[in-house]
């Protein structure tokens, strides 16, 4: 890293004047960590990950995870083209039937037109390459034709490319069927646009002071079945998943609440919210993850090279593709559910959380410089991480015990 790079980072990664370019009514500018995850082997690349996240003890976790998975030779991603689902309503049409074959015929027709609103995304080898059609009878507002414009984004998370063709061939979609158009969006859920990771951690490498790996290996595929089973586990097994994904997804600059929203409907594909990531034993009592979900990512446009800070994160992870950005998004995903898969099938995690909140309980009561770690530490020798003693403590001039 370039020493105006890590200049950048140190202020915050984002001027005033950038801010108010992003985004409206700006009064100022709120930071967030900046991290680097370690250890990661994707594909037989090594990489360095950059993280933005708050929350304690996640870049840990998944540097960790990641170093396990090394051993084996790290993880395998793969990832669909990049291609996104824009939505068209159309309503007040006599038969959905017929609708849908007028605009069939006219396929071709309808994609040239998407395609001449494509720009730069034709000309690197993208664009609109497919219709898919949704019948939605007997709604509250009557029967509803929702076409799917399947498009091509290259290295853009592609939302302004998609809605900019979806509004642009709306018009000829109602002189094709007589009806009338009501929304054009692109879809969240991008199913089409998959990643997945997979990886082994050996049994040998899960061996605890009192448990042998085989057993953490089972404690780990059973903790897999129950989010597998229950939408109560599955909804904090993913958010897990989630702590890691979302903040390479952040780091780069990229729309969280797209992969968010994209990740959740995913999981509930079938009518039934579940796991992302699916765990089971090989013949030789090994542990293999898999997880595959949507992720939208770009490394062009949005904020991903208006924020400085994404800029850098990109820099740091040397890719050459929105692909390749999404499978190390996965692979981190995949790394950060088996670390605390791991960790709750063994001690819990409240050991090393807690750490980390007496840090910030210290913190959030005032506490500054190396007052800091010997608050927290006398918090937790106390058994008592509780913000009034924090206070306590540094309100009777607590240095040192
Ligand atoms: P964008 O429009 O800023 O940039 C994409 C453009 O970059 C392309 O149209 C193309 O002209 C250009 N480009 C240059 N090199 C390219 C390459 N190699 N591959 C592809 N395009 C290349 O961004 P976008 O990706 O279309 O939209 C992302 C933004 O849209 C995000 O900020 C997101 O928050 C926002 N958004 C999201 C939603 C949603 O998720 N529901 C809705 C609206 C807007």
């Amino acid at each position: 890293m370039q020493r105006a790079e890590v200049r950048t980072l140190a202020a915050g990664g984002l001027s005033m004047e950038q801010a108010e370019q992003l985004i409206e009514n700006v009064i100022g500018r709120f930071s967030l960590p900046f991290a680097v995850a370690t250890n990661f082997t994707i594909n037989s690349r090594d990489y360095l990950v950059p993280m933005v996240i708050e929350e304690p003890s996640v870049v840990a976790a998944c540097s960790f995870a990641a170093k396990l998975f090394r051993e084996t030779g790290g993880f395998q991603t793969g990832s669909d083209e990049p291609v996104m689902i824009g939505q068209i309503q159309l309503l007040d049409l006599d038969d959905l039937r017929v609708a849908e074959a007028q605009l069939r015929a006219r396929q071709a027709d309808i994609l040239a037109e998407a395609n001449a609103q494509a720009g730069s995304i034709q000309a690197r080898g993208g664009g609109a390459i497919g219709l898919d059609f949704r019948h939605i009878p007997g709604t509250p507002v009557g029967d509803m034709l929702v076409v799917h414009l399947l498009f091509d984004v290259r290295d853009a998370m592609g939302a302004n490319a998609i809605n900019s063709a979806l509004e642009h061939i709306a018009p000829l979609m109602e002189r094709i069927t007589g009806g009338r158009v009501n929304l054009r969006i692109l879809s969240n859920l991008s199913d089409r646009r998959m990643a997945t990771a997979r990886g082994v951690v050996r049994a040998k490498s899960l061996e605890t002071e009192s448990a042998p790996g085989a057993e953490v290996v089972s404690a780990i595929i059973e903790a897999g079945v129950f989010a597998e089973c229950d939408p109560y586990r599955a909804a904090t097994h993913n958010k897990g998943i989630m702590n890691g994904i979302d903040a390479v997804v952040l780091a780069t600059g990229n729309d969280w609440r797209a992969v968010e929203a994209g990740a959740h409907a995913y999981a509930a594909r079938d009518g039934h919210y579940t796991s992302l990531t699916h765990w089971w034993r090989d013949d030789a009592g090994d542990l293999h993850g898999e997880i595959a979900l949507p992720l939208a990512l770009g490394i062009v446009g949005g904020a991903t090279r208006a924020h400085p800070a994404a800029k850098i994160g990109l820099q740091m992870l040397g890719i050459e593709s929105a692909r390749e950005l999404a499978e190390v998004a996965a692979a981190v995903g995949l790394a950060q559910n088996f670390a605390a898969l791991r960790a709750l099938a063994t001690d819990g995690i409240q050991r090393g959380h807690m750490r980390m909140h007496a840090r910030q309980l210290a913190l959030a009561a005032g506490a500054v410089g190396g007052q800091v770690l010997l608050v927290a530490q006398q918090l937790i020798d106390e058994g008592n991480i509780r913000l009034e003693r924090a206070k306590a403590l540094i309100a009777g001039g607590f240095r040192d015990t």
